[in-house]
């Protein structure tokens, strides 16, 4: 029997906004503990919520950006449970009537197009943070986080492997960069991801019974976890088993889930209107004004790279994976370098320098205009592209222009025939029993030439003459 995974994907992303959800408490990451806190998110009786505007726009915004209908009229609810991060023993989300519903996002596995389709959208409250170290025998609560608004975005169960799982949340963290809603920083949080599967026969149309695997912040995790999880299911199925409807957690230094507690339905947690907040309202007059803001995104973009600018898909599929590098590829392209001249440097050179560093594209300081000025270099034939390589990393370090650092490390190719001319002599003459082995026939030999003379002239030799003069001075020996 052959089985075949379902997996539904439930993403909470923070959003960017200065203050929270329900007061004006900042959502700085990294601040002393509970400093950011105030009567309302510490759950103090008798204080009043308000709604944060920006927060229901950015979920719009993110909405519109993922082909869902936006809800003119939408509540918040309550979500009762009892843990020490939340100290109100309630979350404030929404419940059946979610901002956003029905959308759908598109992925790309192996040249095809698979579309994946999105339940909801809606907004809630983070929790604050409980922090188990120290040697005693006792726990820390930090409320910075509490009440900071997150937008939880619920995918159909149309995902089929772990690694459409990965590429779904590679999709939406590009997504939510580019409209600039969330800062995308998995490490700190900011997006995480509840991963829901289960198996089923190939050929079935009923769901089987699915578990859940708990809040996972990289795409390496989910991709193992589920692995892991559609392995564990098939077995307990090829074996006679049943699979028990739960929640599980990742151990990532074990590389396996664990069970954490039987699934909890809708129920227990007594989902209730929240009444101290209005419903919210959204006309088509809002819609359009923030539908107005949205940039060109990544899909868009990817289709007119390759064809405005005539670059393999697997280039303008990277370019455009971040709106930052996009708009350094169009600058630079813009200011006159070539193209796919422009897409291999980045790809290549720069990409290497920053992941180096791990550093991101606007944290560096060479410029576009620095990357054009090069290749004008190398079009002239100012330079060879072999000296190129060092001066890009020479730019990229000390944000000098390439011609200024040709200059100064004097790098000027050397095109004079009669200079090379000389180089080829010399080494001619360095090497006898080489030059004898060449005229026996071993012409691979020609290499080690255009090597040595290279070396020689500090690869400032113009590699298209002196091959053609090595040919000329060799064959006519
Ligand atoms: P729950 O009520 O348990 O939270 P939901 O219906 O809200 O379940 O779905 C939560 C997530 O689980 C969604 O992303 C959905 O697509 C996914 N999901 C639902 N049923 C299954 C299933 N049988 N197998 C895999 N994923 C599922
Ligand atoms: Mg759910
Ligand atoms: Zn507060």
């Amino acid at each position: 029997m052959q089985y075949e995974a379902v997996i539904g994907l439930e993403i909470h992303a923070q959003l960017l906004t200065e203050s929270k959800m329900f007061c004006g408490c900042s959502t700085k990451f990294g601040s002393e503990p509970n400093s950011q806190t105030c009567p309302v998110c510490i759950g103090m009786p008798g204080v009043l919520p308000v709604t944060n505007k920006k927060a229901i726009e950015y979920v719009i915004k993110t909405g519109l950006a993922v082909n869902c209908d936006i809800a003119p009229y939408s509540r918040f609810a309550r979500k009762n449970y009892f843990y020490p991060d939340l100290p109100k023993g309630y979350q404030i989300s929404q419940y059946e009537l979610p901002l956003c519903g029905h959308g759908f996002i598109e992925i790309n596995i192996d040249s095809e197009t698979r579309k994946i389709g999105l339940t909801r959208i809606h907004l809630e409250e983070d929790a604050g943070k409980n922090i188990h170290e120290g040697a005693g025998n006792y726990s820390f609560v930090d409320l910075n986080r509490a009440g900071t608004p997150l937008m939880e975005i619920v995918s159909e169960p149309d995902i089929r492997t772990p690694q459409e799982a990965v590429e779904f949340m590679k999709k939406l963290r590009s997504l939510v960069r580019y409209i600039s809603v969330c800062d995308g920083n998995m490490e700190q949080g900011s997006l995480r991801c509840d991963a829901n599967v289960s198996v089923r026969p190939v050929g079935q149309k009923e769901l089987g019974t699915k578990t859940e695997i708990k809040n996972m912040n990289s795409f390496r995790f989910v991709e193992k976890a589920l692995d892991y999880e559609i392995k564990r299911q098939i077995k307990i199925l090829r074996e006679g088993g049943k699979i028990i409807q739960e929640t599980r957690l990742w151990d990532s230094d074990r590389g396996i889930t664990e069970s954490m507690r039987s699934k909890e339905e809708a129920h227990d947690y007594r989902y209730f209107p929240e009444p101290d907040l209005v419903p919210v309202e959204v006309d088509d007059a809002w819609i359009e004004r923030i539908q107005a803001q949205l940039v060109e995104l990544p899909d868009s973009k990817r289709k007119r790279f390759s064809s405005q600018y005539g670059l393999p898909e697997h280039d303008a599929a990277l370019l455009t994976s971040e709106r930052a590098m996009a708009e350094w590829f169009e600058k630079a392209v813009d200011l006159g370098g070539d193209p796919k001249a422009v897409s291999n440097w980045m790809m290549g050179e720069l990409m290497r320098l920053l992941n180096e560093e791990n550093r991101q594209i606007e944290e560096c300081s060479l410029k576009p205009g620095q990357l054009a000025g090069l290749l004008n270099l190398i079009d002239q034939g100012t330079i060879s592209g072999k000296i190129a390589k060092t001066v890009f990393e020479e730019m990229y370090r000390t944000g000098m222009d390439a011609a200024a650092i040709v200059k100064e490390k004097g790098l000027v190719q050397v095109s004079d025939e009669s200079e090379i001319e000389k180089v080829i002599d010399e080494v001619l003459a360095k090497n006898p029993g080489e030059v004898e082995r060449f005229r026996g026939g071993e012409e691979k030999l020609m290499g080690f030439f255009v090597g040595q003379a290279m070396k020689m002239t500090k690869g400032k030799a113009n590699p298209k003459v002196l091959n053609e003069l090595l040919k000329k001075k060799l064959g006519n020996l």
